[in-house]
């Protein structure tokens, strides 16, 4: 495991967006998670290339799948994990987040992963972290805001590329592959992260939504933005359905619910429309019958959903082992 890893020296000491990822990061990511996938399946799933080092959990807002995910993922590199949350926290006594982060830092932590509703708190501990710690602690963003969600990004692609050659996963087997990111495009920090990783892979990315969701901002992107889903379907191989976030909506940005499953909701009528191959993602947690119909969700020969919820801890482990300088034994 260790002769694929090392090909490649890792620098990046936080991972708080993919907007300046190069290749070689993007192929290293994909081939140490390649590696840990493979781990996972042993009998004893644990590798103690972590041992000693201290990994803390930040959720300063809610997460299910991302959180349990990193926190498997630490204990499976045999790391010590601390958690964070703010109900039983100093925050409620009025401790401000960089205290938060100074405290743990105190404590001997080298890698914090920080969750938080507004854009830029990782970005801000991670500056705070360097001028503390003289560069010890590295950062890893779970999620801030509307910004990123780096790890959610990778974790795709790496499903994407497990799919499509399970044995030798790359980001370039992507190139040429129709993928459309279809739904609540203007509050996802996963759609942000989606858009740089696919296109550094070479993708055919297109991005799908009402108006209200998808402004014509994002042409900024550079890829094509379309309306009306059904125009966008055919030749499609992946599409990226996305949770209609209503908890960073404000005003009316839709009519119904039902009248978005009706013009954007993913069905098996519309699936014909694409290859015939077709597979569909979603990040999590989905409404169902909202953006897909439940049964599509369960159907293994059309849905990647598991798929991605497994990725999630080889990858995680994969950037926590890169990030952490984490050794294997001989
Ligand atoms: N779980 C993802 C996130 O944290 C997607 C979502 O919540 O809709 O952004």
């Amino acid at each position: 495991m260790e002769e694929q890893i090392v090909g490649g020296q890792w620098q990046r000491r936080h991972v708080l967006t993919l907007s300046d990822f190069t290749d070689l990061e993007y192929e290293m990511a994909i081939q140490t998670a390649a590696s840990f996938r493979e781990v996972l399946t042993r009998r004893n799933r644990k590798v103690p290339a972590l041992q000693g080092k201290v990994v803390a959990n930040l959720f300063f807002e809610p997460s299910t799948r991302t959180r349990n995910s990193f926190e498997l993922a630490s204990k499976r590199l045999s790391a010590d994990t601390v958690n964070f949350s703010p109900g039983h926290s100093s925050l409620s006594k009025g401790e401000t987040i960089l205290d938060t982060a100074r405290t743990f830092w105190a404590m001997g932590t080298d890698l914090m992963i920080i969750r938080h509703r507004q854009a830029g708190v990782p970005q801000a501990i991670a500056r705070e972290m360097d001028r503390m710690s003289q560069g010890k602690v590295g950062i890893l963003n779970a999620g801030d805001g509307q910004h990123a969600h780096p790890t959610q990004a990778l974790l795709d692609l790496f499903a994407l590329c497990t799919h499509l050659n399970s044995a030798d996963p790359h980001p370039k087997l992507l190139a040429g592959k129709k993928i459309l990111i279809v739904g609540d495009i203007l509050h996802s920090r996963v759609a942000r992260s989606n858009i740089w990783s696919l296109k550094a892979a070479g993708a055919d990315l297109h991005l799908v939504g009402p108006p209200t969701l998808l402004p014509k901002t994002f042409a900024t992107y550079g890829v094509p933005l379309h309306w009306q889903l059904d125009d966008a379907l055919p030749g499609t191989d992946f599409i990226m359905t996305l949770r209609l976030q209503q908890e960073r909506m404000e005003g009316h940005l839709l009519p119904s619910l039902r009248e978005y499953h009706q013009q954007y909701g993913m069905t098996r009528d519309r699936l014909q429309r694409c290859h015939p191959n077709v597979k569909i993602l979603h990040p999590g947690p989905v409404n169902r019958g909202v953006e897909l119909s439940s049964d599509l969700m369960e159907d293994a020969a059309l849905s990647l959903i598991e798929q991605q919820v497994t990725s999630g801890v080889a990858v995680r482990m994969a950037l926590l082992y890169l990030m952490g300088g984490g050794r294997l034994p001989d």
